[in-house]
């Protein structure tokens, strides 16, 4: 059932989401607009998500009985988070619709997969597979150094990366990524590192939002200007590979698309996610319809929404205390204030955050 019919689920339906996390949340919102339902399945207790869906199973991913239950109360079954099991979003495919289909998940979740994927389509920075300290070694002499070594599963965030300086200690190295199967990657020589995220329906049809530009601050996405202040030829380049690599995947619903943009004006893809996107969170304000709008609309085979931006944006995340910035941010009128309802603002946990509006090409420092 993963690719499924192409007639419009129509409002009042239930959208299953796998995880319960603001991406979560700002998608039950959206749906709740245009009439649907939401029901999200987490593990976790008073998740962001459940603050404002429908229904919530509280359950682990990989708890099948659960799976199936919530897999019949649902019309359709999507992800906020790419981590979900593969098996088990290909359990949920056996007893519902599920859009993007568990192979791009499967494919998202796992660099090394990813990697072979992408560069069937786009290319990406020099890659290796490395298994042992050895393998380190020679794949550092292969590819040079600096290199970056990642886990390549379960990393997000610069989580599970190790740079690997001229004068590495391999076993160091090694040791410190827990000896879990990785991959080394040249390190890219970075002019500015940009998204792409595009829609696509279960009838092919695509909409896709401007390439932006991503500021990171260890190693988590603090601030998205949009549009990227980038060549025209470089911005439909990015644009081009987000689509071909949605086709490649028949995906139904979101892919956001991670590039780098090198000192020499080449693009090379990052990694992509299946799902919204921190780098999207602008859209929410500065276009006709928003990220999270877009992916209802994809997975309940609607019409796409137009990708019109009456608005250029800078959206800064509040991470860990900046939340308690609040009151100022609610007195600034030029602030528009999204905050994810968690308790707990622990150190680099993605609490909020902030849209500004410019006028079309009056960005600030443009
Ligand atoms: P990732 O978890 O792969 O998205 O990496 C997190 C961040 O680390 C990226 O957004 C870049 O800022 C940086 N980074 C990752 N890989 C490389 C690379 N090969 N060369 C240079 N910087 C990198």
């Amino acid at each position: 059932m993963a690719s499924g019919s192409v007639h419009p689920l129509p409002p009042g339906s239930t959208i299953g989401i796998m995880g319960g996390g603001q991406l979560g949340r700002m998608t039950s919102l959206a749906a709740a607009r245009l009439g649907y339902k939401c029901h999200i399945f987490t593990p976790e207790a008073d998740a962001p998500a459940s603050q404002v869906a429908a229904a919530t199973t509280i359950a682990d991913y990989e708890d099948r009985e659960a799976l199936r239950r919530f897999a019949e109360a649902v019309a359709v079954v999507t992800f906020e988070f790419e981590n979900v099991p593969a098996e088990s979003a290909e359990y949920l495919a056996e007893h519902a619709l599920v859009r993007p289909g568990p192979n791009c998940l499967a494919i998202a979740q796992d660099r090394l997969k990813e990697k072979e994927f992408i560069n069937t389509v786009a290319p990406t920075t020099p890659y290796r597979r490395v298994t042992s300290a050895d393998d380190l070694a020679k794949a550092a002499d292969e590819i040079g150094r600096p290199a970056v070594l990642k886990t390549s599963r379960m990393g997000y965030d610069g989580k599970g990366q190790v740079l690997i300086a001229p004068d590495c200690d391999y076993a160091a190295a090694w040791a410190e990524m827990g000896g879990e199967v990785g991959i080394l990657e040249a390190f890219v020589d970075l002019d500015r590192e940009i998204s792409v995220i595009t829609a696509r329906s279960p009838h092919g049809g695509w909409a896709t939002y401007p390439a932006v530009e991503n500021r990171h601050v260890n190693h988590i996405l603090d601030t998205t200007i949009a549009p990227a202040r980038l060549s025209r030829e470089l911005s439909d380049k990015a644009v081009a590979i987000a689509h071909d690599l949605a086709d490649a995947l028949d995906l139904v619903g979101l892919l956001a698309v991670e590039m780098f943009v090198t000192r020499g004006g080449r693009i090379l893809v990052n990694e992509m996610a299946p799902r919204p996107h921190n780098s999207g969170h602008w859209t929410m304000d500065a276009c006709a319809t928003s990220q999270f709008e877009q992916l209802v609309r994809a997975v309940c085979g609607l019409p796409l929404g137009s990708v019109d931006c009456h608005h250029d944006a800078v959206m800064t995340n509040l991470i860990g205390d900046d939340v308690n910035g609040w009151p100022d941010l609610l007195a600034d009128p030029g602030a528009r204030l999204h905050l994810y309802g968690k308790a707990e603002a622990r150190p680099g946990r993605k609490m909020g955050h902030v849209n500004r509006l410019y006028p079309k090409g009056q960005l600030p420092g443009s």
